[in-house]
């Protein structure tokens, strides 16, 4: 499943290869379970517009848009609407969530069109723009507005410490289910929860209320040093995820905890243990986290 680290080497990805280009034409397949917006709406947006910016926000991938301007309209409508038409948005947003399977191919015309492909863009360069998704719980939607494209919560790589601090102020939910609440932090998956708290030697149970100051500064610490390693080992094969070949699944990170139930922790050799808090499966090392 691509969590933050994953979707942000994506985005670094499509940052160097398609920003600058133009969108041609779009073809939309139709299974419309992926679409919050309709196939008719997404082709207008994204028609001949041109690719400003991707940018990644929480999950999501935000691709910056600037819309061919619609000459048509203009004559037929009054100055009024004319003129506000000139103050309207002049960027939309074109968002993608990759859910479990999902996958940003750029590749040439020429490349085999992969089973599960559901939106291909045709590019300006030449270059196509492919959105994959065997599983399909991903989504694609379009967004226009002044205020742009905006989901809750905050970005945890750029979260200073007092204002993580108060995120979890007088919350006696479990710290692992705190650091999963997407109103909170934004992006947080499974996997960097438990490494993050590993990290901190905070356990996940604990109540997210009780972290003293010093909890909540290691723990600051920890889930932007685990996310940023995380980025910094998929950087390296970039091409995996956004190439023409793009068959490759996502990098592992080396956790230390994460799927390593019964394994010894690195740091004390006691065995690691798996718990479910939040639904999901939950791994400590019962020695190093308190
Ligand atoms: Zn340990």
């Amino acid at each position: 499943v691509p969590e933050l680290p994953e979707v942000e080497t994506v985005v670094r990805g499509l940052q160097k290869r398609v920003v600058g280009d133009t969108i041609e034409s779009v073809w939309i397949g139709d299974k419309s379970n992926l679409l919050k917006s309709s196939a008719l709406e997404i082709a207008r947006v994204l028609d001949g517009a041109r690719v400003a910016g991707v940018r990644r926000m929480g999950k999501h991938i935000v691709i910056d848009v600037h819309p061919k301007p619609r000459a048509s309209a203009k004559r037929t409508r009054s100055k009024r609407v004319a003129a506000a038409e000139t103050t309207a948005p002049r960027t939309a947003q074109w968002i993608v969530h990759l859910g479990m399977t999902g996958k940003m191919l750029v590749t040439t015309p020429e490349t085999e069109t992969e089973k599960h492909t559901h939106l291909i863009a045709q590019l300006a360069s030449g270059k196509e723009l492919r959105f994959v998704d065997p599983r399909r719980f991903g989504k694609i939607w379009v967004h226009e507005s002044d205020e742009g494209f905006a989901t809750a919560g905050t970005e945890p790589l750029h979260i200073t410490l007092d204002d993580f601090a108060k995120l979890f102020r007088g919350r006696k939910t479990p710290i692992k289910s705190a650091l999963l609440n997407q109103k909170l932090l934004r992006g947080v998956g499974n996997i960097y929860a438990d490494e993050s708290l590993f990290r901190a030697g905070i356990r996940p149970r604990r109540r997210a209320a009780t972290l003293t100051r010093d909890d909540l500064r290691r723990l600051h610490a920890a889930v932007q040093e685990v996310l940023k390693e995380a980025i910094a080992a998929g950087g390296s094969s970039v091409s995996d995820y956004v190439g023409a070949e793009g068959e490759r699944g996502f990098f592992q990170m080396q956790h230390r905890v994460y799927g390593r139930e019964g394994d010894p922790c690195l740091v004390c050799g006691t065995a690691i243990k798996k718990i479910v808090v939040a639904g999901r499966g939950t791994h400590y090392c019962p020695k190093c986290q308190k």
